[in-house]
């Protein structure tokens, strides 16, 4: 693969890794970052580091953003000195964070106004699947755009799949964020009722794990949930960004989603509770306040 210019704005939990193995695949990055360790940790793995927005992007093959929210990807596309902006007309403008798809829409849009070739491609995985470069990457784009983009896919993840145009990924990833909820939800009822049965819990999850219940969540969550290590991984201040985008989403399609909108009145609690910086798993806090047993 031929190495490319890539300009990667947004270091947090996810982008950093992501960011550090494209170096390592032979890539330059530049990276940039609003707080600024992030950047010297990039530094430190042989990025450059970018002076701001503008400076990261302006002689960039790729952009790559890995931004919180649908507000912070606005910004940085299409704010003042942003990718629109400062980058080469022409450049693949890959957004892999997690945002409304409606707003996804607008940007590509907005983007191809300009002569920019823009993807969403929101990722599944965590921050271990960021790190162990095996992350399943949701592609809403042109089939152009998305091959052009595959040798930098191919290095981030396992399973990046075209999955519709502009926004499409968005919408897949939306549905990501329901059944992931719903399953640490019911990982958390039965872990707490296992507990509450004097069950050992490493052994009644390591069955459970190898029966129809099994999946990766409990694969990842169980050993933390059981131990109340609640240190992010995926915070639940973003996972309550991705229930408000799931149950708009689904009312603006008209579809009822029931227990996901009651997993998301249980997220939005954890969070208004203080909660909001915890791993998502924290949502066995939850069971343990209705059950009485959080004492
Ligand atoms: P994070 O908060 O750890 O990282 C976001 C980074 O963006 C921070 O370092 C922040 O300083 C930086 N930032 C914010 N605004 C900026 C701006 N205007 N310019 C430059 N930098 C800016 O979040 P994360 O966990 O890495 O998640 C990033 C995105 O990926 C989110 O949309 C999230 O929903 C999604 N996601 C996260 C996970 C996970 O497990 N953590 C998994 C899949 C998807």
């Amino acid at each position: 693969m031929s190495a490319r210019k890539i300009a990667f704005i947004g270091l947090g939990i996810m982008g950093l890794p992501m960011a550090v193995n494209l170096v390592r695949a032979g890539h330059t990055v530049t990276g940039y970052n609003r707080s600024p360790q992030s950047v010297d940790a990039l530094v430190g793995k042989g990025g450059l580091r970018g002076g701001g927005v503008a400076d990261a992007v302006a002689d960039a093959d790729v952009v790559i953003t890995m931004l919180p929210d649908s507000p912070d990807v606005e910004a940085v596309l299409t704010g003042e000195g942003g990718v629109y902006e400062s980058a080469e007309p022409g450049t693949l403008v890959i957004d892999m964070s997690t945002i409304r798809p409606d707003v996804a829409r607008t940007l590509a849009a907005a983007g191809a106004e300009r002569g920019f070739r823009v993807l969403d491609a929101p990722v599944s995985g965590g921050e271990a699947g960021a790190i162990e470069a095996k992350l399943s990457i949701m592609v809403g784009g042109a089939q152009e755009d998305f091959d052009a983009a595959r040798p930098v896919f191919d290095v981030l993840g396992t399973t990046p799949v075209l999955v519709g145009p502009s926004g499409a990924g968005q919408t897949v990833k939306a549905a990501n964020q329901l059944i992931v909820a719903g399953h640490l939800q019911l990982l958390a009822e039965a872990l707490v009722f296992l507990e509450a049965h004097g069950v050992e819990t490493e052994a009644g999850l390591e069955v459970l794990g190898g029966g129809l219940a099994g999946s990766t969540v409990l694969q990842r969550k169980g050993k933390g949930m059981r131990e109340r290590d609640f240190d992010p991984g995926f915070r639940i201040a973003l996972h309550d960004k991705d229930m408000r985008i799931i149950t708009d989403s689904a009312t603006a399609a008209g579809v009822a989603i029931p227990l996901g909108a009651q997993v998301a009145q249980y997220v939005a609690a954890l969070k208004n509770q203080g909660h909001g910086g915890l791993d998502h798993s924290a949502l066995l806090k939850i069971v343990e306040q209705l059950s009485g047993r959080d004492q």
